[in-house]
């Protein structure tokens, strides 16, 4: 095994500062802390010249024009989960498969979806070699949720809505969470939905954040 695709004394380090840092910039749930000082993040980083940056605040490329979101990021859409050990959860932009770890690290049992076949490719082996092996990796189109696995407690979207996808609140149980980036343009509202019941849904708004868009259909 190469030196880098090992998680060393001076990487847990690293990872130590990093997770200081999101808690200083205003992340309080401890499972989240404690899950983000679990995941190796630069074992995500497909690019081994990316791999130095990999415990900086920032997103960085994973091929196919995507990213890996900010750790920031990946920090504050956790917690607005609000997640509880054994709830499941429904991710929609595998990505590098970073946020599922995070997750299923927090004690959730992630069931995740990505459109882009090559990074499905890449992603599914690399978190079972990690240890990830209870993460349900699909290549399919998020918009269409995943049926057949729902209802879930909770739902995060990590790519820019431009609206809010309804079969994803239909696969929401009651008193289930939608954590959503929503909008078009540059910036998103970061969104939180709760199904009160079939008819009533709570919606709540929060910061702005940058995400690459979801996109409809599958990309082959
Ligand atoms: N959660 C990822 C972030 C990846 S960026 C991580 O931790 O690395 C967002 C991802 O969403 C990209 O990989 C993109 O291809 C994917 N995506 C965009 N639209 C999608 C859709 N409709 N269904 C599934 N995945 C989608």
């Amino acid at each position: 095994m190469k030196n880098d695709q090992q998680d060393t004394s001076r990487h847990q380090g690293l990872r130590k500062r990093l997770v200081e840092s999101i808690h200083r910039k205003g992340i309080t749930d401890e499972n989240v802390l404690q899950a983000m000082l679990k995941v190796p993040r630069h074992l995500f980083a497909f690019d081994s010249a990316l791999i130095e940056r990999a415990y900086d605040d920032t997103a960085f490329p994973i091929g196919e024009g995507q990213t890996i979101s900010q750790p920031f990021t990946v920090a504050t859409q956790s917690q607005m989960l609000e997640v509880k050990k054994g709830e499941k959860i429904l991710e929609i932009g595998t990505g590098s498969g970073y946020q599922a770890a995070v997750l299923n690290e927090m004690g959730a049992r992630v069931f995740t979806i990505e459109r882009v076949k090559l990074l499905f490719q890449k992603t599914k082996p690399l978190l079972e070699k990690l240890g990830y092996t209870s993460i349900k990796c699909f290549y399919g189109d998020g918009f269409d949720g995943l049926p057949t696995f729902a209802p879930f407690d909770k739902i995060l979207v990590t790519a820019a809505a431009p609206f809010i996808p309804e079969k994803l609140l239909e696969q929401l149980k009651q008193s289930g969470m939608l954590v959503i980036p929503v909008g078009e343009g540059d910036l998103q509202v970061m969104k939180r939905f709760t199904k009160i019941s079939a008819s009533e849904i709570k919606e709540e708004a929060f910061d702005a954040f940058r995400f690459v868009p979801m996109l409809p259909g599958k990309k082959s």
